[in-house]
């Protein structure tokens, strides 16, 4: 994954850093300095074998609902996979055991990564029970076996967001998807980012911000 970088800006060969899932330290001795957060990935992987794939993300979308009492609940037909309830991690379940350490919220180190990543749960197959956890006040992770279905699930765990917020905003009683509804939405639509992978690859090729130098 990425070095210590901005991750939109990663061009080149010389961007990308191989890390231990072991520790999440570069396999290299003279790598660049690595990326500050990258225990979240490596942490993940460690504790759900079935796990390819993971994003981080600072979604302004999903932040809301990692401070809220509300919780962020499958109501839009794209992200029956987010269920009746994501689970929020809260980084001071980890500074109370550790009065002394740094409390600036990231997820720097493996400890507070392993306890992240324990907050997803453990499902079947290797895979997480949750794909996704909100990560409070900072952002979420999401998980998934495959790469396109981790940019399908951070793309509609923060499009859900927004539908519920803006319906929230409405003032009158939201009605959130059933368990079974849940369920089935998300089944219908696990089965595949076919339809909008080449469109986000579209978008992304066609964007002046992103460079492909590989
Ligand atoms: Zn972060």
């Amino acid at each position: 994954m990425s070095r210590y970088l901005a991750p939109a800006l990663v061009a080149s060969v010389d961007d990308l850093v191989i890390y231990r899932v072991e520790n999440g330290q570069p396999v290299a001795t003279d790598a660049p300095r690595g990326f500050s957060e990258r225990f979240i990935h490596s942490e993940v992987y460690k504790a759900y074998q079935g796990v390819q794939a993971v994003v981080h993300s600072h979604s302004l979308e999903v932040v809301p609902f990692s401070i809220s009492t509300t919780p962020l609940q499958a109501c839009f037909h794209m992200a029956g996979f987010l269920g009746t309830a994501v689970p929020i991690w809260d980084a001071a379940s980890v500074y109370k055991d550790h009065p002394d350490d740094n409390q600036d919220m990231l997820v720097k180190n493996v400890k507070l990564a392993s306890a992240l990543a324990r907050s997803l749960g453990d499902g079947a197959q290797g895979m997480p029970k949750h794909p996704v956890a909100l990560m409070r006040g900072h952002g979420f992770v999401a998980t998934s076996n495959s790469l396109e279905m981790v940019i399908f699930n951070s793309v509609y765990t923060a499009q859900n967001a927004r539908v519920q917020r803006q319906a929230l905003s409405l003032g009158t009683d939201v009605q959130v998807f059933t368990e079974r509804e849940a369920h089935d939405t998300g089944t219908t639509t696990g089965q595949g980012a076919v339809k909008p992978w080449p469109l986000w690859v579209a978008e992304v090729s066609k964007s002046s911000l992103y460079q492909n130098l590989m």
